[in-house]
């Protein structure tokens, strides 16, 4: 079977969905449930419509677009992504993988392959964390990671239920039946761009991901005493900010000795109160943000920071505590997943890197109930999240045909 990838027409949808946004061009916004959101996702539906896709959605948001297969009882091969973009983000995140998923399917229907098991595009609802503070909540939903009653519980910046929101959308289904079994997909791969700079560096044309990292964040409150700035001597200060200082560096120090580079702690916020020149801080929040491909080796780092904490508390008499906001665990990806695509990347001689996700994706819920892997694509600087994000046509075309083959090996 001989692929051709369209990547005239695949580039041309690129731009075409990046004209549904909400900031001007380059820049790309589109934020979940948005009108333009809706729009986007219309568009979305007719194209997979045009390619003979039988599509439905859940009531969370997700698309499906089924290619049924000549078994269509057996379990589908499925890849995906998302489309819904941060505020000024660019036109390939998440879209590379939904656009590209689609030429791939289309790729195979030119070139006669018949599936055996369905293949499926997903596209999935609210990746970004942008509106309702959680990441991935339709991937979340559809894995049974995150619970229906804390998804009902979740709220956006005006204070809009989810609830209220999706169905405000036209998504008033019972999210219960938003879950799919373990046995619903027989492999899952998602094409995405790197974000980050290793391929472009080592000028690799593709990554095939090993491992998914994940982050566990929590809120850190330390409360000591205020006063006046000049009133208060050194020796009797409780000084919540110098406090929150050496805990930020301890973090650093534990991230640091993990004895893996894949162990990474970002605090990322820092509050302080009552935030005025000449008054001593009493209280600072911080969020510590601390992730690895590894649970076991994040839960000693995140032990070894709590005993750091608990002897600057006493040295300073300054209380600490920890506030745990969420810890996904990491995920291994599947190997019959990286063999598909090696093996694909080898019948084109084309060079492939072994590589850790250290962003998280849709792929690491789908793996809960999946065998699942990433394919990477290079990205310009490693940029992301940003108006000049930008991936090469022939690199996109690249990623589509080792995707499109190994999900025909997949499927066969
Ligand atoms: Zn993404």
């Amino acid at each position: 079977m001989k692929l051709e990838i369209d990547q005239r027409q695949l580039v041309d949808e690129i731009e075409a969905l990046a004209t549904f946004s909400d900031a001007e061009a380059p820049a790309v916004t589109r934020v979940v449930f948005s009108d333009t959101d809706l729009k986007a996702r219309a568009w979305i539906i007719s194209r997979c419509e045009k390619a003979g896709l039988a599509v439905r959605q859940d009531a969370i948001g997700n698309i499906f677009a089924h290619w049924t297969g000549s078994d269509p009882e057996a379990p589908a091969v499925g890849t995906g992504s998302h489309i819904d973009a941060i505020p000024n983000a660019g036109k390939y995140d998440g879209v590379v993988g939904v656009l590209g998923g689609l030429e791939a399917i289309r790729a195979l229907q030119r070139a006669g392959f018949r599936p055996t098991n369905s293949i499926e595009l997903v596209m999935f609802a609210t990746e970004e964390p942008t509106r309702f503070g959680i990441g991935c909540l339709g991937s979340r939903l559809l894995s049974g990671t995150l619970s229906v009653d804390a998804a009902e519980k979740l709220s956006d910046g005006e204070g809009e239920t989810l609830d209220a929101v999706r169905k405000g959308a036209g998504f008033d289904g019972n999210l219960r039946d938003v879950k799919l079994s373990a046995e619903y997909y027989k492999a899952f791969v998602e094409l995405h761009i790197e974000q980050g700079p290793l391929l472009e560096r080592a000028r690799i044309p593709l990554g095939i991901v090993s491992r998914i990292a994940a982050p566990a964040s929590f809120w850190i409150s330390l409360e000591g005493a205020g006063g006046h700035a000049g009133g208060v001597l050194m020796p009797d200060r409780k000084d919540a900010l110098c406090a929150a200082s050496e805990l930020i560096l301890e973090i650093e120090n534990a991230a640091r000795a993990s004895g893996a580079m894949d162990t990474v702690a970002t605090i990322g916020v820092c509050q302080v109160f009552p935030g005025a020149v000449n008054s001593i801080p009493s209280r600072v929040q911080l969020t510590l943000d601390i992730r690895d491909t590894d649970r076991m080796r994040r839960d000693r780092v995140m032990q070894s920071i709590e005993r750091k904490a608990q002897e600057i508390s006493a040295k300073r008499q300054v209380s600490i505590q920890f506030e745990l906001v969420n810890a996904d665990d990491p995920a291994d990806c599947a190997a019959q997943v990286q063999t598909a695509l090696a093996d694909s990347c080898r019948r084109h001689n084309l060079k492939f890197m072994e590589m850790v996700s250290r962003a998280y994706h849709d792929s690491l819920f789908v793996s809960r109930i999946a065998p699942t892997g990433m394919l990477f694509i290079p990205c310009r600087n490693g940029y992301s999240h940003r108006p000049d994000e930008f991936a090469a046509p022939e690199d996109i075309a690249r990623g589509v045909l080792v995707l499109a083959e190994s999900m025909a090996q997949l499927s066969a």
